[in-house]
């Protein structure tokens, strides 16, 4: 039966636009593909990071990197060496820009902006019909990225929630060469709480406000704390804000499940909201473009997509008992996240962070925590939890 394209991807940001980049690598090969976006237009409207050196996909195109962080807390600041794997700030113009450079250059692929899906797809006769603001359109196989409705969610172990400004100040207040990874200002019993610091110049930088609680929260809940940032980090230097970004990610609880047993092979569930985040840290950029070159592959070769491959079970378990020692007991997590960045090795450390790392890396970092607060966990957690 005829259809509209091989491939519909629902959603065209990080990761819709990731697979169709890949995609358009393929020439002539590539699947018919078609990407609906509700957007009429790409903004800046938010920067990824990521730790990764120069073969990293997209390391060339970040606009600045750091090679020192800090983690200031539980009475420690420590100065990270990031080595030769810095910390590079990718700007989503840029990503947007370099991804629709890709995708128009190939005609097999085309986005369709202004479109919104409005229904469940529905698959008939071995063809996805979708209806969209602007019509139907079919195909024969679909990549869904587009976020989910909170009820539609797993229940997150917790939520990551930031809101931040991008400033230029007056007078030179920042170090271009050291970001703040994490500064914990404010620990209460309910939430953890950090200042994060990206210095551009030295009188441009980004500044978030952090907070990891059991629910997701909205900008005006932490427009306190990073306004008391803005003033701890400004030095009464006056300041105009340049852009702002505002995010909630899920941590734990919605990891990527196997992709043996899926009802229909042909449709995959995919990006932030179908477990695309590590864990137990919310870093996400690379392990989507990761999906994208596997996904891409998939499609030109077999014609089926793939969703993410799951994290090994040693590390969905460390995740979870990490995750689950945070949420029982927040004052802990300066402590921990202080020892991680003192005692590990930073080359372990970044791929621990980033995507996992291999049994080694985790062995280090078990080695680094305190073991006390992980047995209690695991002596006091009911079997269901
Ligand atoms: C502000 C912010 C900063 C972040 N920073 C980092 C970082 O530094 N490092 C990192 O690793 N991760 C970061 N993340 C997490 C993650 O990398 C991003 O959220 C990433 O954009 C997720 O990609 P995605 O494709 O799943 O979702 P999105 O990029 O949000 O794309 C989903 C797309 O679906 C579209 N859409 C939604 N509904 C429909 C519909 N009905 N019809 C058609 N289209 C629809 C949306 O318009 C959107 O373009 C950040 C997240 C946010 C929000």
């Amino acid at each position: 039966m005829s259809t509209d394209a091989d491939v519909l991807i629902l959603g065209g940001g990080c990761a819709g636009l990731g697979l169709a980049c890949n995609l358009s690598q393929y020439g002539g090969r590539a699947p018919r593909t078609i990407i609906l976006e509700q957007r009429n237009e790409y903004r800046n409207d938010r920067t990824w990071c990521f730790w990764g050196d120069d073969a990293a996909p997209y390391a060339r195109l970040a606009g600045h990197q750091w090679r020192h962080l800090r983690v200031a807390g539980g009475g420690r600041c420590i100065d990270f060496d990031c080595g030769n794997t810095p910390y590079r700030m990718l700007a989503a113009d840029v990503y947007y820009a370099t991804t629709l450079q890709a995708i128009h250059a190939n005609p097999q692929l085309s986005l369709h902006l202004g479109h919104s899906v409005v229904s469940e797809p529905e698959y008939t006769g071995g063809v996805w019909r979708i209806e969209t603001s602007q019509g139907r359109i079919s195909a024969g196989a679909l990549v869904d990225t587009r976020p989910k409705p909170a009820s539609a969610q797993s229940p997150a172990l917790l939520w990551q929630s930031f809101f931040g400004h991008e400033i230029e100040t007056s007078d030179p207040v920042f170090d271009p060469f050291i970001a703040d990874l994490m500064d914990f200002p404010e620990i209460s019993d309910h939430r953890i709480a950090f200042i994060y610091v990206l210095p551009l110049t030295e009188t441009r930088a980004l500044v978030e406000y952090t907070v990891f609680a059991e629910s997701p929260l909205p900008a005006l809940a932490l427009q306190k704390g990073l306004d008391a940032a803005l003033e701890n980090r400004t030095r009464g230097s006056a300041y105009r804000t340049l852009r702002s970004e505002y995010g909630c990610i899920p941590m734990g609880g919605n990891e990527a499940a196997p992709a043996a047993g899926r009802a229909n092979p042909s449709r995959v569930h995919a990006g932030l909201s179908a477990g695309a985040a590590r864990p137990a840290t919310g870093y996400a950029f690379q392990r989507l473009q990761r999906w994208g070159a596997q996904c891409a592959q998939a499609l030109v070769t077999t014609g089926v997509p793939v969703p993410q491959t799951p994290d090994r079970l040693i590390v969905r378990a460390m995740d979870r008992l990490f995750l689950h020692v945070l949420r029982a007991q927040p004052a802990l997590a300066p402590a921990l996240f202080s020892a991680l960045f003192a005692d590990v090795d930073s080359r372990r450390l970044i791929r621990f962070l980033s995507d996992g790392g291999s049994l080694r890396d985790h062995a280090a970092v078990i080695a680094a925590l305190p073991a006390g607060p992980f047995l209690k966990q695991l002596f006091t957690r009911k079997p269901s939890a």
